[in-house]
């Protein structure tokens, strides 16, 4: 059985729509571990469906709305700006200047790399002189410490040069 209809086999089909019953993250996202790490099924889903790998700078979002749904016909890789323009469309924040201003803070946080991450995450001492070393905002460097902000997402790709 193909990885892509392994998953299939484990969502109830509903239209379009596949929706998940196996493991979900804090926040409802449908997980599974795959080739031993753990991802997101409609990542995965929509890779296995392309061929190919999706950018880690983008994100997987289901057109349909549902968290739960994998289905490769309603994901679409966007930015997490055209994701939160898409949710905005569908009501999902409680008003469209709640959700412009999502969209601008997540876009004026883009510039931090992946590395700077990496050491923020690392680096000794109080947040507070971590955000005044970085310049990044006192806020994401406590959400990044956390692990709320940029939390590392496997790919089924990752090592393959896909980075
Ligand atoms: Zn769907």
């Amino acid at each position: 059985m193909t990885a892509l209809k392994e998953i299939k086999s484990r969502c109830d089909e509903v239209g379009k729509c596949w929706f998940w019953n196996g493991a979900l993250d804090g926040h409802g996202r449908p997980q599974k571990r795959h080739e031993g790490k753990t991802v997101y099924v409609r990542r995965l889903v929509r890779e296995l469906a392309d061929g190919k790998p999706v950018p880690r700078s983008l994100v997987v979002a289901a057109e349909c709305g549902h968290k739960r749904c994998v289905s490769p016909e309603c994901s679409v890789a966007t930015t997490t700006r055209r994701k939160a323009q898409m949710a905005a469309k569908r009501g999902a924040y409680s008003s469209p200047a709640k959700a412009a201003k999502m969209a601008v803070m997540k876009r004026s946080q883009s510039w931090i790399t992946d590395d700077l991450v990496d050491q923020i995450r690392v680096a000794p001492g109080p947040a507070s002189r971590i955000a005044a070393e970085t310049k990044v905002s006192l806020s994401h460097v406590k959400a990044i410490r956390r692990g709320d902000a940029r939390r590392p997402i496997g790919t089924p790709f990752a090592g393959l040069g896909a980075r």
